[in-house]
């Protein structure tokens, strides 16, 4: 057990302003008993993160039915990507914000992702993660659009701050809408396993 996550990413906050979120939505994940201040490397298989916090005493108030004892949770601060599903960073899709054109990637039953297609994605994303912005022209529109203004599948994501939940039953509706509202931000929520 343990080598499966659910994933809740801010895919708005910006970068300077992560860490000092991250570390008000700890104080009331400690506060509810949902994790603790304990930190392990022991089942945290996050490529951003070494360490989780331990799960709090009170760790069933976040999951839908009785649940299972669950692993740590990883608290992820700094630009990245991510990509649910098993072990793919690509996104699925990637659409143009102006005119639509969607430039797929992944679709099943393609067994690996469109390289050729995902190059500007990943490059802008390189780029991005080091200076905040970047660019991937639209060949349809003829546009340069914002990285962050593409839209993806629900399986990817793009932010400054993220929570990776490892080896937890699923997450209730209620407690993902709770966490969202104190970030006061959009999220993206997506589960993966290695
Ligand atoms: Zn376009």
């Amino acid at each position: 057990m343990g080598d499966f996550f659910e994933r809740i990413v801010d895919i708005e906050v910006e970068q300077d302003d992560a860490g000092p979120l991250a570390r008000e939505l700890v104080d009331w994940l400690v506060g509810e008993g949902v994790v603790t201040r304990e930190l392990t490397r022991d089942g945290v298989y996050s490529m951003q993160a070494e360490h989780g916090h331990v799960p709090g005493p009170n760790w069933a108030a976040a999951v839908d039915g009785p649940g299972w004892e669950p692993g740590p949770v990883a608290v992820i601060v700094g630009r990245s990507s991510y990509c649910g599903g098993q072990g793919f960073a690509e996104a699925g899709y990637a659409e143009c914000p102006h005119c639509d054109t969607r430039v797929t990637i992944f679709d099943y039953p393609q067994l690996e992702p469109d390289y050729v297609a995902w190059q500007p994605f990943s490059r802008a994303i390189e780029e991005w993660e080091q200076s905040g912005t970047a660019v991937v022209h639209c060949t349809t529109c003829n546009r340069d659009v914002a990285l962050r203004d593409w839209e993806w599948d629900d399986g990817f994501a793009l932010g400054s701050l993220a929570l990776d939940f490892w080896g937890w039953s699923p997450l209730s509706d209620d407690f993902v809408e709770r966490i969202r509202r104190r970030l006061g931000h959009r999220i993206n929520r997506h589960m993966g396993k290695l």
